[in-house]
């Protein structure tokens, strides 16, 4: 038995039987085995047969590993978009439905389905095929052989429950003769990467990283050193950066006369104040017609382009148009440097000084260099988080504006800072 201090003198090895279908989540299964308390590294032992599904699966997790021991190497290229390889995720289930209301002929396929070609014969025999395979595994129930008019014809029904089920269909793949098991796993695959590009193209794609992007990025302060692995000498560092999102007068003024110049304008562009006062104070707001008519992208001193553009109805009901080049300037720089320091709710905000609503200037904390050795640690710190958007490890990839530095790494939310670097704090102890 071990005891918290101890150092683990035998190598551990990790064995996975059954990987979960997802791609992060084994890697957090990873993690937990790989501790700072340890005298060597653990070895990772993938168990998977031969078969379309398995082997394909842990391909993806070998690639996703590859893609943290190249953040742990200081590599400065992205990793791939990783959710995209998590099967057992919206898109997956997407594209689950869809293969099930294929081979239920309640709708066509998306693709052709592998080795048909486009002929309704060949598929017809692989939708039997396909048939006959669900029937076996229990996933098609209440099988029955019609003798009617389409005499051995094969109909049945999937349960609504199954009908998104990814990690039940994969496990349920692997009870299939090797033929039709490929060929059912390569028409998921294949209707997933259909799932998967339009949403790319609709802009929807979770891609697992989350850019942060911001005109004025950078360094706070020196990058620290929080823990150094005594196996490999290499660190974990933290960097803290500070983002601003504002738009100076300058800007703004510069912003409306381009527009007047093109010609380009509408006649309701231009600097407006909200009617209403917020947390006692007026609001400034610059408005320009988007690339749909009527609709305008709103500008504020403080955090830059809204994400939501506003039909001029909403703009003319919250907002009056000020032609007061004078009153415009003082209020917007006014509001430029009030929220330099403080939250949109000032300072009687009930969350404090971690309130980032409407501060134009905000300090960001990502963990990057050697990860996968404190990945257990930090998702401790976390789940303690009081905020659940706070609780869930997030990869960031961030770009500063002006060396163009990039880092990818974990994000850590301000209020959690501290909790990190102390339970960091603890695996350093113990390891020296
Ligand atoms: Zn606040």
């Amino acid at each position: 038995m071990l005891t918290e201090g101890q150092k683990t003198q035998r190598r551990r090895v990790h064995v996975t039987l059954e990987l979960p279908w997802s791609a992060d989540r084994a890697i957090q299964q990873f993690g937990r085995t790989h501790r700072s308390n340890q005298t060597s590294a653990p070895q990772y032992r993938l168990l998977f047969t031969n078969l379309g599904g398995e082997k394909r699966f842990a391909s993806i997790v070998a690639k996703r590993l590859e893609s943290l021991g190249a953040l742990t190497q200081g590599d400065r290229r992205a990793g791939p978009s990783l959710s995209a390889f998590n099967y057992d995720s919206t898109y997956g289930k997407r594209a689950l439905t869809m293969v099930y209301r294929g081979i239920m002929e309640q709708d066509s396929f998306p693709v052709v389905p592998p080795r048909c070609s486009d002929n309704q014969a060949s598929i017809e025999e692989f939708i039997t095929e396909a048939k006959v395979a669900l029937v076996s595994v229990g996933i098609i129930r209440d099988a029955t052989v019609c003798n009617g008019k389409v005499a051995g014809k094969l109909s049945g029904r999937i349960v609504d429950a199954d009908m998104h089920d990814v990690a039940r269909f994969l496990n349920r793949l692997l009870g299939l003769a090797p033929d039709i098991q490929n060929r059912l796993f390569d028409l998921f695959i294949s209707i997933l990467d259909v799932v998967l590009h339009n949403a790319r193209r609709e802009g929807q794609l979770d891609s697992g990283i989350v850019d942060i992007k911001g005109k004025n990025i950078e360094l706070k302060e020196p990058p620290k050193t929080v823990h150094v692995d005594s196996l490999s000498g290499a660190s974990t560092i933290l960097f803290t950066f500070t983002i601003d999102r504002g738009v100076t007068w300058e800007s703004a003024k510069a912003m409306l006369d381009g527009r007047e110049n093109d010609g380009a304008g509408s006649s309701n562009d231009g600097f407006y104040e909200s009617k209403r006062e917020w947390m006692g104070r007026r609001h400034f707001t610059l408005a320009l017609e988007g690339s749909t008519e009527g609709i305008y992208k709103i500008i504020r001193p403080a955090i830059g382009e809204a994400l939501r553009e506003m039909p001029l109805s909403e703009l003319k009901g919250k907002y009056r148009k000020v032609s007061s080049i004078d009153k415009v300037s003082k209020g917007w720089q006014d509001e430029y440097d009030v929220s330099s320091k403080q939250c949109m709710h000032g300072s009687k905000c009930k969350v404090g000084s971690y309130c980032t609503v409407g501060r134009r200037l905000q300090e960001f904390n990502i963990l990057g260099g050697l990860i996968l050795p404190v990945w257990g640690t930090i998702e401790k710190a976390l789940a303690k988080q009081v905020y659940q958007n706070h609780k869930r490890i997030r990869v960031v990839r961030l770009v500063t504006t002006n060396d163009n530095q990039r880092i990818v790494g974990l994000f850590i939310p301000n209020a959690a800072v501290e909790s990190v670097l102390t339970g960091l704090q603890w695996v350093q102890d113990i390891n020296d």
